[in-house]
Parts: structure tokens; C-alpha cells; sequence
């Protein structure tokens, strides 16, 4: 404990918690705590360092040391007369060991704490401390003859308010009808504080008892604290020990005084409070002990100890526990006006200006970053559901590629576009019109998915520029709506209803400004904007996709009827040819060989010549068809031609040939000169009777009617037989179309009704068919009359 190591602290600077424990521990095993400098300062206690009042002031001490004059030896005594009181120690360790210890030893200043330490350097002040300038702090009972006649010494002379302190209680607590005064007689300053006690309590009101409990051991004073009731007030003016003479720290003597007692309690120091006492005037350890470090370095800088003059401490200050008043339920305005109050529950309106700002500021900085953190996140979350969305129109782009290039079907191929889209969209049902072959003015359903699967229903054809999806066509503007419900333009209101449909998403299929279609969708949930850029994203590869299907169909169709028409065709001229190759041959051996009668090759040149005159029939019309489809017109023979005559030379020539047709006409009976080429009408009837006679299989009446409806003549030809499709009958005008292309079907180039067109045209007139599949056909043209004399 007494050992002579000697541990140098390089610098001493922060006076943390962590530093004044360090010191302390160190202190406790070794009197000395050094710099590096030659300088040394003797800090003498009278009590042990763990006791609040004695750490407090070595802490401020070498804490302001150490900021000044980091190169200062320190070297540290305690007296601890506190917990070794009576004149054994004294005699034995104070004035024996100590002084032996000190001895020889020099120092450059002596800081000194409380009375015991400040007398044992007056009594060595000749011996052990010759010249050494000396400060002291927490001297009570302090007189200027204290230290006149030795000199060399200034302090910090300590002051307990016990004055101001007894009448703050008063006041707290006017009911008080008795102080006690809970204290020590045993060391120098308790005595010195007895004495001013007794010295205050002479001047309170005579009807104010009072009490002195001095020396009293915790085991006696327990009792007798339980028994203080309302109207008695303690002031507790010292430390406390029990009965084997253990002192307890000043924070255990607060808290056992309030433990056993029910009524306030006040103090003079303020390592009482937070500890059990209401408050009080309080004297601080750290304030005596950084008064007397600043002396000690105005006389370490050169200034003499005997021309600073002692300072009476003027660091006392009202301190109040918030708990103990809120306990005996005194409150804050019954305290002196400059009261700190400890453990006060931090109200906004107590924080200082500092701490006012220094919140607001760090709230303020917390919100911008929480404001910067939001907006970071809302902005990569944007970002990261764009890449999203990039991502799956990317693969909805891919998928429907693939659909499309697949090739097959227009409509499966369009199905399986619904499909994916429905899929995607999370839509009840799609649909894909396109525009129709037979009548380009309506839209025809080629795919339905979802809801219904069905083409062929009441939806199959929209016309353009009608409802919602005619409108989409014809405006070829998007549609979004999320107010399917109510809205005209969707017919079906009851289905809408039934099913709960609410939005509507449609868009125009365009290809180089050409309409090839709309694509449409019907959803339970509103719609959004992602829907629509799903199927814009699409759209055109659709459309692009329906128009080549189409090109590639009709490349294919344009490529089968011509090889269709040179088998025909081959077959049509070979068939006569044979015939008339047989006949010649025969005919050519009879001259050689006669043998055949004259009738028989009468017969044989009769069919000679009736096929001959059907090749040229053929041929004829191969070059008329040469002819219609190099845009040249067809050149006309015009003479002028008793119409009606003609016809019913026609008529009778078709049914004497035909027994199983019943030919019937209506015809003017007045006389009609037209000036028409004579042979070509005739083949226009012909090609329409022989239809009209090849495709009524069965039989029945051929109707041929002619009308004078100025300035035209018009001419029917009607027939019971097969009929067509009003698809069919569309195109009956193409070259080489044929409904039935099959090898039983009957025989024909498929060139009768192009050729006829042809002619008519020629004329100047007009030609149509009308048809129904199983009912029949009327084919109808019109040629231009003379006009009349007169008109
Ligand atoms: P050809 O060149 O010998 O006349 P074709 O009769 O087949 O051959 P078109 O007269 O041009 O050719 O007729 C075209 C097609 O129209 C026919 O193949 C037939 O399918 C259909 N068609 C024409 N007239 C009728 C009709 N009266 N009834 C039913 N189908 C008809
Ligand atoms: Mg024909």
C-alpha cells in the first residue's frame, strides 16, 4: 500500500469516468501519480478516496491539472481519518508512517483537502514542508491566523450553507416544529461544523426544538428515525458508521436515513443528493477542488502564495431532488427562483435553447433522411417495376413471335395469340376480328379465349364504324374503359351485367395505314394502363402476322387454280381432239379402203366439226381471257341485233338438247335493235344456260326474262339448282374459279362467267349474281338501250 512504485502518467487529459476510476485504483496502491515533468505536486486528503466528497474534489483537481500542466508529477495521500477515527491511527500512521514517508521528499506545491490534511501540513510545516507553497480546500471553521503565521499559504476556505440551507427547509415545510441534526464530533471538520451548527441554531425562533444526534451509530439511529413523524425535519451534516466502525459513504448515509425515516431530509453537500435528501444550499466537491487547482497553478506560473488571498468558496447553489418533492408533495414554485432541480422529468419547455435547437435540428436532419431514404426507394422501386415491365413485354413479344412465325391456321394462329394475351393481361376474354373476305365493310371473329371460345355467334361479324369494336376500325384509335356497364356502344348489356364486366381494352390491327383487323379484351377488374401498352406492344406484330397469313393464302390459292386450270384445261383441249383424230384417222383409211357408207361419214365429219368448233370455243375464250387480262378491251364486232329473236333462238337450241330442264321465258314482245356484237352475246348466254343447265343436277325450270328497265334491257337467267354461298357467289367473277374443284364435279374452266363479265363490260353494261346454296342462282345483266327518239 505504502510501496515507493512510481508509475508516470504520460498525459493526462480526458477526465472520464474510465480516467477517474483509473486514478483512483491507482491511487489507492501507489501515493504517486506522475507526468513526465521535474515538478511535483503533493495532493494530501484527509478522507479515503472512494468516499464522494474526497473523489470529487481529486477528480476536478487533476482534471484541471492535467488540461494546464499535463507535465506535473502528482503524488497522492489520503489520511483516511474518516473510517480510522481516534488517536491510535493518528499516532501510528498520520504522525508516525506518513511523515517517515514523506520525509526527504520534494515537493513544488501541496494541494490539500479538508481540515485534517490542511493541519498535519501546518504542523510539518517546518519540518517536512519548509517553503512548500501550499493551497488547501474544504477547511471549515477556516481564520485567517490559521495560516498568517506560517505563510506560503492560500486556499479554498469551505462554507456549508447551513444557514440558507435551514431556511430553505423552513420555508418548504413551514409546519417544522423540530430540526435534527444528524452529525460527527469526530473529525476536525465535524467538530468545526458542530460548532457552527449550535452557533445557527442559538438564533432560530425559540419555539423551534432542535436536536443533535452526533456520533451516533446506524444501529441506534434506525430505531429512533422510524419514529420521526410529520413536523420534524433532518438535516443530515455528516457521514454515518455502524457500530464496528465502518464508515458508510455519503450517498449509504443519505440512503439509510431516508430508508428509516418518513419525513424530509436535507443536507449540505451535494453528493447527498440523488440519494435520499429533498435538497438544500448545497456545497460542491468538485468546485473546492477546481478552485484550488486553479491557485496551485497561479503559483506553480510564478505568482506567491501569500498574494492570493483565500477564497471563501461561493460555489454553493440550491439543488433539489424532483422525486423527494414530488414525495412530500411540494411543488416547483415554493422553491428559490435560481433551484435546480435534478431527476425532473425532461419537459420541452425545461430544455435549454441549445438543447431546443440541437433536437430540432437533429429531427430535422432525421426527417430529411428519412424524406431522401423514401424518395431513394420510391425512385429504384419505379425503376426496378419499369425493368419489370420492359422484362415482360419483352417476353410477351418473344412468345407471340414465335406464335406467329409458327405459320398453320390464320385462326388457330390467332387463338393462340388470345391466349398468351389473356394470360398476361389477367383479362376474362379476348378477341381478334379481321376484316372479312367476302364483304371488307365488316370485321369477321377469327379468335375468342376466355369467357367464350365460340367464332361462329352473333359477334362474328361487327361492321366497321358500328359499337365499340366497328368504332375502334373505322377510328383506328386505341379504346380503354373501366365503364363497360351502361356504355351504348357494348350491345350485349345483359351479358356485361351477368358476368360482371368492367373494363374494355381494344386497339386497331394497321398495317401501312390498311385495317387488317381489331384485337379486343373485356376484363372483371378496371383496367390499366399496362393492359393497353401490353396489347400496343403486340399489335402490329399481329397485324403484320395476319396480312402475310393472308398474302401467303392467297399466293397459294392465285398457284393452285392455275395448276387446277392447265389440267383442266389439257383435259378440256385433249377430249375434243381425240375425237377429231379418231374421226380423221377413220376417214383417211376409208379412202384408202372404201368401205363406209356415205351416211356414216357424213356422221364422222359432223363430229369432226361440231369439236373442232369446240376448241375453238376454247380457244377462243383463252384469248378473250389474254385479252380481259392485259387490260385491252375486247375487240366488238358491232351490228345491229334483233334481240329478243336471239334469245329465244337460244332458248329453243338449249331445249331440245336438255330434256330434263323446262325452259321458261318472258320476254318483250316488241322488236329490240341493239347494236351488239352478235356472236359474243350469244356465248354470254350460252356460258350462262350451260351453267345454268351443268349446276341444276336434278332438273327443273331455267327461267330466262328480259325487261325493258330504260335505258337498260335487262336479262335474267335463273335457275333451281345447286346454289352458292354468298362467299362463293363473290367470287364466281374471278378467272378460273370454280366452287367444286373436286374430280367428280362437272367439267369447266372455271373461264365462262369472266369471260361473260368481259363481253358485258365490253357492251357498256352490267352484270351480277344473285344465289342461294340449295335454292339456285339468277344471273342478271343489263345492256344499253338505243336511246329513244324524243328523248
Ligand atoms: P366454264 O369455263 O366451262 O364455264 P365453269 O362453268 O366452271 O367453266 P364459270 O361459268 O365461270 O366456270 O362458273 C364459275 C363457277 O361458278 C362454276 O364452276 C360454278 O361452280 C359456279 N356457277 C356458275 N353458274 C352457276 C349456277 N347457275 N349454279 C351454281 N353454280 C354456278
Ligand atoms: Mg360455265
Amino acid at each position: 500500500m505504502i510501496g515507493r512504485l512510481k508509475i508516470y502518467l504520460k498525459y493526462v487529459r480526458y477526465q472520464g469516468l474510465l480516467a477517474v476510476l483509473c486514478l483512483c485504483f491507482l491511487s489507492s496502491v501507489s501515493p504517486v501519480l506522475a507526468g513526465h515533468g521535474d515538478e511535483t505536486v503533493l495532493i494530501l486528503h484527509s478522507y479515503h478516496p472512494s468516499l464522494g466528497w474526497t473523489a470529487g474534489i481529486m477528480d476536478a483537481m487533476q482534471e484541471r491539472l492535467a488540461a494546464k500542466r499535463p507535465d506535473l508529477s502528482l503524488h497522492v495521500e489520503y489520511l483516511d481519518v474518516k473510517r480510522n477515527p481516534g488517536p491510535a491511527f493518528y499516532t501510528s500512521y498520520v504522525e508516525g508512517i506518513l511523515p517517515q514517508k514523506l520525509a526527504g521528499r520534494h515537493f513544488d506545491l501541496i494541494l490539500t483537502s479538508d481540515n485534517d490534511a490542511f493541519n498535519f501540513v501546518r504542523r510539518h510545516r517546518n519540518d517536512l514542508f519548509r517553503d512548500v507553497p501550499v493551497v488547501f480546500c474544504g477547511v471549515n471553521g477556516f481564520v485567517a491566523e490559521m495560516i498568517t503565521p506560517l505563510g506560503g499559504m492560500t486556499g479554498v476556505a469551505e462554507a456549508p450553507s447551513f444557514q440558507e440551507t435551514v431556511e430553505v427547509a423552513l420555508s418548504i415545510h413551514p409546519e417544522t416544529r423540530e430540526l435534527i441534526f444528524v452529525g460527527e464530533t469526530l473529525t476536525e471538520t465535524g467538530r468545526q461544523n458542530d460548532m457552527t451548527l449550535h452557533q445557527l441554531t442559538d438564533s432560530l425562533p425559540a419555539e423551534l426544538s432542535i436536536q443533535f444526534w452526533n456520533d451516533r451509530p446506524l444501529e441506534e439511529l434506525e430505531p429512533v428515525l422510524g419514529r420521526l413523524t410529520q413536523g420534524q425535519v433532518v438535516l443530515l451534516a455528516s457521514v454515518i458508521s455502524n457500530r464496528s466502525g465502518k464508515v458508510l459513504s455519503f450517498e449509504e448515509s443519505a440512503r439509510h436515513v431516508r430508508e428509516h425515516s418518513s419525513v424530509p431530509i436535507y443536507g449540505f453537500w451535494d453528493f447527498f443528493l440523488g440519494e435520499g435528501i429533498v435538497g438544500g444550499h448545497l456545497t460542491s466537491s468538485h468546485a473546492q477542488g477546481e478552485l484550488a487547482a486553479n491557485l496551485g497553478l497561479r503559483i506553480l506560473a510564478g505568482e506567491s502564495a501569500d498574494d492570493i488571498p483565500v477564497t471563501i468558496s461561493d460555489s454553493n447553489r440550491y439543488l433539489f431532488d424532483y422525486n423527494q418533492l414530488q414525495k412530500f408533495g411540494v411543488s416547483l414554485n415554493r422553491l428559490p427562483v435560481e433551484s435546480t432541480v435534478i431527476n425532473q422529468p425532461a419537459s420541452f419547455y425545461h430544455l435549454d435553447k441549445w438543447q431546443f435547437w440541437a433536437g430540432v435540428t437533429i429531427i430535422l436532419l432525421l426527417c430529411f433522411s428519412l424524406f431522401l431514404l423514401i424518395w431513394i426507394m420510391v425512385l429504384r422501386r419505379k425503376a426496378e417495376s419499369i425493368l419489370a415491365e420492359r422484362v415482360r413485354l419483352a417476353d410477351l413479344d418473344a412468345e407471340i413471335g414465335r406464335v406467329l412465325t409458327r405459320g398453320g391456321d390464320l385462326s388457330e394462329t390467332l387463338q393462340a395469340c388470345v391466349r398468351i394475351l389473356l394470360r398476361q393481361t389477367g383479362t376474362a376474354l379476348g378477341r381478334i376480328w379481321t376484316i372479312s373476305d367476302v364483304d371488307p365493310t365488316l370485321l369477321e371473329l377469327q379468335a375468342s379465349a376466355g369467357l367464350s371460345t365460340r367464332t361462329d355467334g352473333k359477334h362474328r361479324f361487327k361492321r366497321i364504324g358500328e359499337m365499340k369494336v366497328g368504332i375502334i376500325g373505322s377510328q383506328r384509335q386505341p379504346v380503354l374503359t373501366n365503364q363497360v356497364a351502361g356504355d351504348p356502344l357494348f350491345t350485349d348489356q345483359e351479358w356485361v351485367r351477368r358476368e360482371g364486366i368492367i373494363g374494355f381494352a381494344g386497339y386497331p390491327l394497321v398495317v401501312k395505314d390498311r385495317l387488317v383487323g381489331v384485337i379486343a379484351f373485356f376484363s372483371k377488374q378496371p383496367l390499366s394502363e399496362a393492359v393497353q401498352a401490353s396489347i400496343a406492344s403486340v399489335a402490329d406484330m399481329i397485324a403484320i402476322g395476319i396480312e402475310r397469313h393472308r398474302a401467303e393464302e392467297a399466293l397459294q390459292g392465285l398457284d393452285q387454280i392455275k395448276s387446277e386450270f392447265i389440267a383442266t384445261a389439257a383435259h378440256e383441249l385433249r377430249t375434243p381432239l381425240t375425237t377429231i383424230l379418231g374421226y380423221a384417222e377413220l376417214l383417211s383409211n376409208d379412202m384408202l379402203l372404201p368401205g363406209f357408207p356415205a351416211e356414216q361419214r357424213e356422221e364422222y365429219l359432223g363430229y369432226i366439226i361440231a369439236k373442232s368448233e369446240a376448241l375453238e370455243k376454247i380457244i377462243d375464250e383463252l384469248l378473250d381471257l389474254g385479252r380481259i387480262e392485259t387490260g385491252r378491251t375486247i375487240v366488238l364486232d358491232r351490228q345491229p341485233c334483233e334481240m329478243i329473236a336471239m334469245v329465244q333462238q337460244v332458248i329453243l337450241h338449249y331445249s331440245q338438247e336438255n330434256q330434263r330442264h323446262q325452259f321458261v321465258d318472258s320476254c318483250p314482245v316488241e322488236c329490240l335493235d341493239i347494236d351488239i356484237d352478235q356472236a359474243k352475246i350469244q356465248r354470254v348466254f350460252d356460258n350462262l344456260i350451260s351453267n345454268a343447265v351443268k349446276y341444276s343436277p336434278r332438273g327443273g325450270t331455267i327461267r330466262i326474262e328480259g325487261r325493258l328497265v330504260y335505258p337498260w334491257l335487262e336479262i335474267s337467267i335463273a335457275d333451281e339448282g345447286i346454289g352458292m354461298t354468298p362467299e362463293q357467289a363473290a367470287m364466281v367473277f374471278d378467272k378460273f374459279y370454280r366452287v367444286n374443284t373436286s374430280d367428280t364435279a362437272v367439267r369447266g374452266l372455271g373461264l365462262g362467267l369472266t369471260i361473260s363479265k368481259g363481253i358485258i363490260e365490253a357492251h357498256g353494261g352490267k352484270i351480277w349474281i344473285e344465289s342461294e346454296i340449295g335454292q339456285g342462282t339468277r344471273v342478271v345483266f343489263l345492256l344499253p338501250l338505243p336511246e329513244r327518239s324524243g328523248e
